[in-house]
């Protein structure tokens, strides 16, 4: 059926399959007066905080969600299409493949990898931060042992934030896993942890800190602190005064805003550090919404922020679609609990800190509840149950992918 405003049907465009895009189209659903056409370059939905589970072995089907299971059973209208302008005079959308008129507009595209021009790191770097990606680092680890018959000099992570931190911790026994499936004798891994900042997990309080890096020391991994990477070839990271022989270097550490805004500018207005400047409804120019990462709000960069703008912004459209008062933005303080190996996180919110097992079982219920924003209770439980998966070590994964692992590393 053609939707038209004729029948009183809004026309809705959500870019973006992520979290905030993808919880803005399901509350906008739940209006029959919204006809919402979601586009996404990907077929699913990256559930980021478990990725670093992922590139250690835990089933892909726990950070790789598609989109047509999100949205069984609505009339939303899923399209993949790369989003590449808008004509907000004419309230038209760009994609590559066609065009799309909308009544109102959400966009929430994420972020995209930064490497400060660091010589080296674009090139010979890895990174976990997109399902192919981690397909790219799972497959040079288990290549090198399978070539070399032995571990890397050093696996080398940059950036002690939340992901760097969750990956170190739970390389090792991935890697001795994979090392066993390959009939290596070899025991011990060298992990290293690479932070410019003078301590660990540095948004953290130093307490929260401290905590963090007794436990990494416990897991045997190994941290340069105050050490700015300064470049990298294909053998060797120069990292402060030092230089380290590795093969494997994992980039964690800078993000930009995705170049789509920075492209538009005749509609979007850009803060200092390049995002988006949205008024108290999240408005970026009449009828344009930015969600989740691209917005320059105060909690901008976690997943629990994107799915409550997305949930926001809906409502603000339907008011505006019925002509009610429009609610006002309030950014909510978020929680940040960061899992360091099994059975451990660190918790904090607002002041309020644990660590421990405890923080640990907050963060497997912080999972499910992230699930479940996004999929009916029953789906969102199995799918959290399959945490526990892990995909064989061996080596369908190197049989299937038979070439170099050179090339794969970062686009
Ligand atoms: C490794 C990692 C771990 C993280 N861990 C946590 C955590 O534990 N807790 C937490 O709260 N947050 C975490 N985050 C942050 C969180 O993932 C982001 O804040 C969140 O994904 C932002 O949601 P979003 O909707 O703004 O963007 P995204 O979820 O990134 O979604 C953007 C979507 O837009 C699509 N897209 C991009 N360009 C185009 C285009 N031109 N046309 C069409 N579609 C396009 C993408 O394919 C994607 O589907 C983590 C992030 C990373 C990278």
């Amino acid at each position: 059926m053609q939707q038209t405003k004729k029948d009183y049907f809004f026309r809705v465009v959500v870019a973006g399959g992520g979290f905030g895009g993808v919880k803005a189209a399901l509350e906008l659903a739940k209006d029959p007066r919204c006809a919402v056409t979601l586009v996404s370059d990907e077929d699913t939905l990256t559930y980021h905080p478990l990725l670093y589970a992922t590139a250690t072995g835990a089933s892909r089907k726990i950070s790789s969600i598609p989109l047509s299971r999100i949205f069984a059973g609505t009339n939303i209208r899923v399209v993949k299409d790369t989003i590449v302008g808008i004509d907000s005079s004419r309230r038209l959308i760009v994609g590559r493949s066609r065009q799309y008129e909308y009544d109102a507009v959400v966009f929430g595209l994420g972020v995209v990898t930064n490497y400060f021009d660091i010589p080296g790191l674009a090139k010979y770097s890895w990174g976990i931060k997109s399902p192919e990606e981690i397909r790219a680092f799972r497959k040079h680890l288990h290549d090198e042992l399978i070539t070399t018959k032995h571990f890397d000099k050093h696996y080398v992570i940059v950036g002690a934030g939340p992901t760097g931190v969750e990956l170190a911790a739970s390389l090792k026994d991935y890697l001795l896993k994979v090392g066993r499936w390959h009939g290596l004798k070899q025991h011990h891994v060298n992990i290293t942890l690479v932070e410019a900042a003078p301590r660990v997990l540095p948004r953290m309080s130093e307490k929260t800190s401290r905590a963090a890096a007794k436990r990494l020391r416990e897991l045997g991994v190994h941290t340069l602190l105050g050490t700015t990477v300064k470049g990298l070839d294909d053998h060797t990271l120069h990292a402060g005064d030092r230089t380290i022989a590795t093969e494997t270097v994992v980039w964690t550490s800078g993000v930009t805003n995705h170049p789509f805004y920075a492209y538009n500018q005749d509609v979007f207005r850009l803060s200092e550090r390049g995002f988006v400047t949205v008024n108290e409804h999240l408005e970026a120019a009449p009828g344009v919404f930015v969600v989740g990462d691209n917005a320059a709000t105060k909690y901008a960069g976690l997943a629990q922020t994107a799915i409550s703008d997305g949930a926001f912004v809906a409502g603000v459209i339907k008011s505006r679609f019925s002509g009610a008062h429009l609610p006002i933005y309030r950014p909510k303080a978020p929680f940040s609990v960061v899992p360091v190996g099994h059975g451990w996180a660190a918790l904090e919110r607002l002041g309020f800190r644990l660590t421990g097992k405890s923080a640990s079982w907050i963060r497997k219920i912080a999972d499910l509840i992230g699930y479940h924003d996004l999929l009916p209770l029953g789906p969102a439980i199995k799918l959290w149950l399959s945490e526990r998966e892990t995909e064989e070590f061996g080596c369908k994964l190197c049989q299937k992918n038979n070439g170099s692992s050179r090339v794969a590393r970062n686009t």
